[in-house]
């Protein structure tokens, strides 16, 4: 199942349901919007990730034939209420503590009203992405309990990225693979970044010993460095708190951020790039640069990056080669 919530992670959601369509059983996706704009260029299976809080969403569900998570009691009740068990995902809390019943009620709510129905057995992990946080060994445990008192038909799931590539064991009967697809996921170089964050050089100048660059003159100069101006900032959805020292490429060679980014413009210093000129590009991250490094180096994650590309920056989507 491949996850494309939050416009496919950025990347535009109805070029790579063009794309990808033939090589997946199904999308999820947590917005009903965006369920109905799959739903018009594809059959596959399409998972509601948090269900639905209303009979008109319950309605659409319905009639568009989307799977629905669903993950307490009152959306159970919404069900109920409709009479509508088809494709649903029963999502059990095992650790992380953010949707999904618990253990016990879950046991209640099959005893009651589970034991003759069909649905999936979902949940979702915590810390996938390290495989010596012991939290997903309690995950596992808990899950494998739950399993153990439902019929062996029950299909389940609850492996994301991070589980996929780190217990492939857990892989089950549904995948759910959303930053591996994108190439965002940390621990996997095999995995290449999509998508390209790049602008242009638009002035380069010297700056002079004991000087100080950008908002609040964050840094001042102990020698002369020559500063380049690009043409991005946090109103591109480069997040104002990027640090000194941040990684970009420029013409294939690493420059490094200067001074606190503006709403339009980022400060570096380029002063050991031969040959760097005013309309060369700056990439951000990109397929030969990995997206990695500007999230590690900052402590944020890849996701964030992606996601947050402000409607203001030209995107080009480009199959690929
Ligand atoms: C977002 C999401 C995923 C995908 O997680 P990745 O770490 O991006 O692979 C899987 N399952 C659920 C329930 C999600 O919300």
């Amino acid at each position: 199942m491949a996850i494309v919530k939050s416009n496919a992670y950025g990347h535009n959601l109805k070029n790579l349901i063009y794309d990808i369509d033939n090589l997946v059983d199904g999308y999820g996706v947590v917005r009903i919007s965006e369920a109905n704009l799959i739903r018009k260029v594809s059959k596959k299976k399409i998972l509601l990730m948090q269900g639905v809080y209303s009979s008109r969403d319950l309605k659409s569900a319905k009639k568009n034939n989307y799977d629905l998570v669903v993950h307490d009691q009152l959306q159970f009740d919404l069900l109920e209420k409709h009479n509508f068990f088809k494709n649903i995902w029963i999502k059990v809390n095992t650790g992380m503590n953010r949707l999904g019943f618990n253990n016990k009620d879950f046991k209640r709510l099959f005893d009651k009203s589970l034991f003759d129905k069909d649905f999936i057995l979902m949940s979702h992990l915590a810390c996938s992405d390290n495989p010596k946080d012991n939290l997903n060994n309690i995950q596992f445990s808990r899950f494998d309990k739950v399993a153990s008192i439902i019929p062996k038909r029950i299909k389940k799931s609850i492996a994301n990225t991070g589980c996929l590539i780190n217990f492939p064991e857990f892989s089950f009967d549904w995948v759910r693979c959303g930053i591996g697809i994108y190439g965002g996921h940390f621990s996997d170089d095999a995995l290449i970044t999509a998508m390209t964050l790049r602008s242009r050089i638009v002035s380069i100048r010297k700056v002079q010993p004991n000087e100080r660059v950008g908002y609040g003159g964050r840094r001042k100069l102990s020698k002369e460095i020559k500063i380049a101006n690009v043409y991005i900032g946090y109103a591109d959805g480069l997040p104002s708190s990027l640090a000194d020292g941040t990684k970009v490429m420029i013409n294939n060679q690493e420059a490094t951020l200067f001074g606190k980014v503006s709403m339009d413009l980022v400060t570096l210093d380029v002063t050991n790039i031969s040959n760097c000129n005013v309309g060369d590009w700056c990439e951000f991250f990109s397929p030969n640069f990995s997206i990695k490094n500007i999230a590690q180096f900052n402590n944020q994650i890849t996701y964030d990056f992606m996601t947050k590309i402000s409607p203001r920056v030209k995107r080009i989507y480009k199959e690929l080669d």
